[in-house]
């Protein structure tokens, strides 16, 4: 019997931009401020939240499907500055 090992202390998530699982220590957590998607670099911020690659086309997806308005509950357009800056890399 072969099991890999400590894989049941990490969470599973779904990245909201591709629609993968993933360990949530992959994933970057955003919640929801105001009205901006604003990232959680350490996963303590309150309120609902959501999960996302680190990458350029999750974050794309995301927004350009929407999926992260319905996934953080809102039901309005959000500001994803924040968000689109911790891609750009100039
Ligand atoms: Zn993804």
């Amino acid at each position: 019997m072969t099991s890999s090992a400590g894989s049941e202390s990490t969470p599973i998530r779904t990245c909201v931009g591709c629609r993968n699982r993933a360990e949530q220590n992959q994933l970057l957590r955003v919640v929801l401020r105001a009205n901006a998607v604003v990232p959680d670099t350490q996963n303590r911020q309150l309120g609902r939240g959501a999960y996302l690659h680190r990458n350029q086309e999750c974050i794309d997806r995301a927004i350009q499907r929407r999926s992260l308005i319905r996934a953080l509950g809102a039901d309005s357009d959000l500001d994803y500055r924040l968000l689109q800056q911790l891609t750009s890399s100039s």
